[in-house]
């Protein structure tokens, strides 16, 4: 990317589904938060084909804010997909992206800017939440970072998030990626740079209820898994490997047994050991499903979002 002089230092990018009753607070804290830094800056909204009031307030607010801009999903393409979206969008040399909830407070961005003005190209931050979040989700995400990081060799720590500054040449890999079910935040351990780290503690929920229901977390987390690692595939292979051997000695026995002129007895053990080998088998021939769903997805080629409206999509920031 080249760097126009009259484009601005900061681009913040937030994406908003059905955030209707959230986004005047939000954009008057970011402008407040960024003008006490002194940077000139755009914000950039995507609404991600709310149902609810949201773009018509955003149009408001992009009237009200000169540095406001807007685009709008054809319908919801989900979260990442928002945020990626943004990223393409901005011109700034350094951007920063947040939830349009205020569960990542704007003030926390002067920190992150330090970190990047003193050197850091990736700032991530990691929530130090007690309250916003409640014990089973926290307990859901806690898993699922460590079952990441174990599968697929990227540490991720509880409570990451994609409340984070990028500097724009990562914003240039990552928007180069053509993943058709972007995880950001394994595609920002994956390409590395220097990294620095900013604690903050989660507030509640300004307006409105959470968008990520069990269904949605699953649906992130076992594509965010099969994005990065390939382990899955293979677990196949070792559940096999061992059953084999077990039943060869098994059989080996039964054989012998059988030459002493005795018959082992017992169906029950014989049904058992099946039914568990064809869980085992159904579960492998699942996983493999699984990954094969996802190549067929990105072998059809459609693109991962469809931008239906922008409002001052091309206009220079203040
Ligand atoms: N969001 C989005 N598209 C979706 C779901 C959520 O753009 O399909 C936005 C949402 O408006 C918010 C951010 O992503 O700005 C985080 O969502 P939410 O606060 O519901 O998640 P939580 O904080 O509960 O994990
Ligand atoms: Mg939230």
């Amino acid at each position: 990317m080249t760097i126009s002089k009259s484009d601005p230092v900061l681009s913040v990018v937030v994406p908003l589904y059905n955030e209707q009753d959230n986004i005047f607070t939000l954009v008057e804290r970011i402008d407040l938060s960024i003008r006490n830094i002194g940077l000139t800056f755009e914000v950039i909204l995507i609404d991600d084909g709310s149902s609810d009031n949201t773009w018509q307030n955003i149009q408001v607010a992009c009237n009200q804010y000169p540095q406001v801009r807007a685009i709008r999903f054809s319908r919801n393409f989900g979260h990442q997909h928002a945020i990626f979206a943004g990223l393409k969008l901005a011109k700034g040399q350094a951007i920063v992206s947040m939830d349009g909830d205020l569960q990542h407070p704007p003030e926390v961005i002067e920190k992150l800017v330090n970190e990047w003005k003193a050197g850091a190209k990736i700032v991530n931050t990691i929530r130090e939440d007690k309250e916003a979040a409640g014990p089973f989700k926290r307990y859901f995400s806690k898993q699922f970072y460590k079952i990441f990081s174990v599968l697929s060799d990227l540490p991720l720590e509880k409570g990451s998030s994609d409340f984070r500054l990028i500097d724009f040449k990562v914003r240039d890999e990552i928007i180069s990626f053509g993943d058709v079910d972007i995880f950001l935040r394994g595609a920002i351990q994956w390409v590395g740079f220097d990294v620095k780290q900013v604690k903050f503690t989660a507030s509640t929920r300004h307006q409105g209820s959470t968008k990520f229901t069990l269904g949605r977390m699953i649906k992130l987390a076992t594509g965010a898994i099969i994005s990065y690692s390939t382990v899955p595939l293979k677990i196949g292979v070792w559940i096999g490997a061992i059953t084999s051997i077990l039943s060869f000695i098994e059989l080996g026995y039964t054989f012998y047994i059988y030459t002493q002129g005795v018959a082992v007895p017992g169906w029950a053990s014989t049904i058992g050991v099946t039914s568990l080998l064809f869980g085992v088998l159904f579960f492998n021939i699942g996983i493999i499903g699984i990954y094969l769903a996802r190549i067929h997805k990105s072998l059809q080629g459609r693109p991962p979002y469809i931008i239906s409206e922008d409002y001052n999509a091309d206009r220079k920031g203040h």
